[in-house]
């Protein structure tokens, strides 16, 4: 994404200052402080929010949002490297607030949701 060092799952999906950006707008959005220079590999994402928080219920939401943010980065990654179409940041929080309602409202966790809230922050329940 930004041809400064070699590829590596860590560096795409979290050092690279394309996924810092998006990382950084998601931890906006859910509201969690973390120092964004804690975070440089994909297990530092993980780990964090596996510890998150005191309440289940939000701690499985946190990490299906940090799962799919991963995974969206990747998509993003994989869209500018085989389509030279690069993805501006904002779209692929967009992406991520929008498909992870879905996920927790209709399978995972089937949690009575309104979508307002939720692009809001996604603890508001
Ligand atoms: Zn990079």
């Amino acid at each position: 994404m930004c041809n400064e060092t070699e590829e590596s799952a860590d560096h795409i999906l979290v050092d690279c200052a394309y996924a810092k950006k998006v990382m950084e707008g998601i931890m906006r959005w859910c509201k969690v402080h973390i120092h964004m220079e804690d975070l440089q590999a994909v297990s530092d994402v993980l780990n964090f929010a596996n510890q998150w928080g005191t309440c289940t219920k939000k701690r499985k939401i946190f990490m299906a949002i940090c799962y799919s943010t991963l995974r969206r980065i990747w998509i993003a990654r994989n869209e500018t490297v085989f389509k030279k179409n690069r993805l501006p940041p904002e779209k692929v929080i967009e992406y991520v607030n929008s498909v992870t309602f879905l996920w927790v409202k209709n399978r995972g966790i089937k949690m009575e949701l309104i979508r307002a809230n939720w692009s809001q922050c996604p603890f508001f329940f």
